[in-house]
């Protein structure tokens, strides 16, 4: 039995209790079995008791505890869905959504979409009039506020993998904390695997508000509760490398051949950054493995990243055969926000994939940066949960101790606050400076986003959005320069165009990854290259598409990965529906493509860039903040290096890369955004 112990503080309570770890979940035992064996299954009525009794209910436990399958199902079952209320649980990763919904489904023996459901952009599998738990993106959730302000229809909301600190979650909870003000019914759970409880506690529990409560007995209690899920990992021995590795992703290959020879069975989970130097990892395991010989044919090698077909992930949870051995290379998705069972060797690249934005460059890119002690001890702790187990880690452990950072950065203060800002403008949130954020942004970075979209003429001169078009932007589940890019391609004529261009530019990419077959990649490339750009050329091949009759040998055949074609189908018909209910009726502007052009200009114009006249090797500099960066190779713009062109994202390695790029009239730009492009540059007012 748990027991509530008092906190010296006051108003904090935690609840202890000693458990004994549960075993393997595999195979033979049922369901219900499995479920009983979770830490929080020992806290059901402790939960159910705090969740009944204080507004914010904070749970920190470590990962596999059960809290995201279990808790939403305690709810359910203690009548928090009945009469038509939902349960809803939200996540910062798209594949967590789906990856959970489905085995909460599966738990409660009904079939996803109805009583258990999930919503993530452009793929609703939820029905309004049965779905009593409902899994979505936090950005989702921000979504719906838009039409629903105080979220109406959840008695419960439980905002899950807190400690992530995503830029939508920390909107997400600082917008909870006011509509809890107006919905003192409504309950709320925040859930984290490490424990920083007590600074969220303190987020949630405002000073006049702790003034407020001193001698009085209110219902339900306002300050936060906080119960921390005991759960006893085994032991998980560390490794560190001696000298610091030069290449990752064979060091992480090593290991990972060096385990399978010498340790007993048990599957691998290996940490790496992204789809590509996952799949590079995987070429060459599956290589060395091969000519290593019969002592590595146990191996099956399987990624996980997001973007992977329902099938492949299927493939990640199902248990390893006897006799094999499971590897799955991962991103982050690992780290925290899904547990694989069977797991006993970990290894740690030391890195992953994070956003960072410098205000003053105005530059956004994705990095793959070193990650912080926090996240080191989450990686190895993925080892400990069957048996004891072991963490390789390709950094030496000096570095570890002296140059690692302890926790991360929130997204919150490394993004372009683009997005927020206008999602918090439609929220009806004007002073966004004094917004109660969990953490602050930047004032740099806010007022260049204001900057931003004063420009796009999403917000007027008193930094309100503007109608119709601010909006419009705002409605549109894009970012606000597609969104842009789409409302300018309805008074140019060429909407049906740009509709596709954007639902492409949606989606991470339409080619097949080829490690290997470059050279047939870059040949197919070229059938569909467009003299104006990648923009340009995804128009050429979604026609293709169309024209063999959406075939999957036609893209076999082109390097083009026919799931991502159907997404863009998908993603297409979604974007032509919310078009069609903003007014906009879809235009071909049949071979003008300098229309296209045009619009792209109209939404990305921040990204323009000249061509260095003077430099050899395609250097060029944004146009605003004199940044160098290159053309990415994977462009068809790649040395073809037009005078003036407009990049949709950057990536950086050992140089800044633009990806997905089109070429462009200067002339345009202070066509479009006289303000942005002007010597004199406006200053909207800042509120
Ligand atoms: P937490 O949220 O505390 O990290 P979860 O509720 O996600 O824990 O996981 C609890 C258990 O459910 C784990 O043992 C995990 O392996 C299992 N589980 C979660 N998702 C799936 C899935 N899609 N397929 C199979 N097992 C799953
Ligand atoms: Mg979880």
């Amino acid at each position: 039995k748990p027991r509530l112990v008092e906190d010296e503080d006051g108003g904090v309570i935690f609840l202890s209790s000693s458990y004994s770890s549960s075993s393997s979940g595999y195979g033979y035992v049922s369901i219900e079995k499995q479920r009983q064996r979770l830490p929080v299954y020992k806290y059901r009525t402790a939960i159910l008791y705090l969740v009944e009794s204080y507004a914010t209910t904070i749970v920190v436990g470590e990962t596999g505890s059960g809290k995201t399958t279990q808790i939403p199902q305690f709810l359910k079952e203690a009548g928090w869905a009945d009469s038509g209320r939902v349960i809803a649980c939200t996540q910062p990763r798209r594949l967590a959504v789906q990856a959970v919904a489905s085995r909460v489904a599966e738990e409660m023996g009904v079939k996803l979409g109805e009583e258990v459901g999930y919503t993530i952009r452009f793929e609703d599998i939820s029905n309004p009039d049965l779905t009593r738990i409902k899994f979505l993106t936090d950005g989702v959730l921000l979504r719906e506020m838009m039409d629903d302000p105080l979220l109406t229809k959840y008695s419960v909301i439980m905002v899950d993998e807190a400690h992530e600190r995503s830029i939508s979650t920390d909107i997400v909870l600082g917008l909870l904390k006011k509509i809890q003000k107006r919905r003192p019914e409504l309950r709320l759970i925040i859930s984290s695997a490490t424990i920083e409880a007590k600074s969220m506690s303190n987020f949630f529990l405002s000073s006049k508000r702790r003034q407020a409560l001193e001698g009085e007995e209110l219902r339900p209690r306002l300050e936060p509760a906080i119960l921390s899920v005991e759960g006893r990992g085994f032991n998980v021995q560390i490794h560190y490398v001696e000298d610091p590795v030069r290449d990752y992703v064979q060091a992480a290959v090593s290991t990972v051949l060096l385990i399978n020879d010498k340790e007993p069975p048990g599957d691998i989970l290996v940490f790496l950054t992204g789809q590509d130097d996952i799949d590079a990892a995987i070429k060459l395991l599956t290589e060395e493995a091969r000519s290593n010989g019969k002592n590595s044919s146990g191996l099956i090698i399987l990624p996980l990243y997001s973007g992977l077909t329902r099938a492949e992930q299927d493939l990640i949870f199902s248990p390893t055969p006897k006799g094999k051995r499971k590897v799955v290379i991962s991103t982050n998705i690992a780290e925290t926000s899904l547990t694989l069972e069977g797991i006993v060797y970990v290894v740690d690249s030391g890195f992953s994939k994070q956003r960072f934005y410098n205000p003053i460059s105005d530059i956004e890119n994705l990095v793959v940066a070193p990650i912080s002690k926090a996240s080191a001890r989450q990686r190895a702790g993925r080892a400990g949960r069957l048996r004891p187990g072991m963490c390789y880690r390709l950094y030496t452990e000096e570095y570890f101790l002296n140059e690692m950072s302890v926790q991360g950065i929130p997204e919150i203060q490394r993004s372009n606050l683009v997005s927020c800002v206008i999602q918090l403008k439609a929220l009806g949130i004007d002073n966004i400076l004094g917004f109660d954020w969990p953490a602050s942004p930047s004032p740099e970075s806010m007022i260049r986003a204001l900057e931003v979209l004063f420009s796009l003429g999403v917000l007027d001169d008193d930094a309100k959005l503007t109608s119709p078009v601010g909006f419009q932007v705002a409605e549109i589940p894009l970012e606000p320069m597609i969104a842009k890019m789409i409302l300018s391609s309805n008074e140019l004529g060429c909407s049906d165009e740009i509709i596709t261009i954007a639902a492409v530019l949606s989606i991470q990419s339409i080619w097949f990854s080829a490690r290997g077959a470059q050279k047939e990649l870059d040949e197919a490339k070229l059938r569909f290259a467009a003299a104006e750009g990648d923009h340009v050329t995804f128009l050429n091949i979604y026609k293709g598409f169309l024209q063999s009759g959406r075939s999957s040998k036609w893209c076999h055949k082109n390097f083009i990965n026919y799931h991502a074609m159907k997404k863009v189908m998908e993603i297409r018909e979604q974007l032509k529906r919310i078009a069609l209910r903003l007014g906009i009726v879809l235009k071909s502007c049949e071979t003008e493509m300098q229309l296209v052009r045009k619009a792209v200009t109209a939404g990305f114009f921040a990204n323009a860039c000249r061509l260095e006249a003077y430099s050899h090797g395609g250097m060029y500099k944004t146009i605003r903040g004199s940044q160098e960066v290159y053309i990415h190779p994977s462009s068809v713009l790649f040395r073809v290096n037009p005078k003036c062109v407009i990049y949709h994202s950057l990536v950086s390695t050992d140089r800044q890369y633009m990806r997905n790029v089109i070429s462009i009239d200067p002339s345009w730009l202070t066509e479009v955004a006289p303000h942005f492009y002007q010597q004199q540059r406006h200053n909207p007012t800042i509120h």
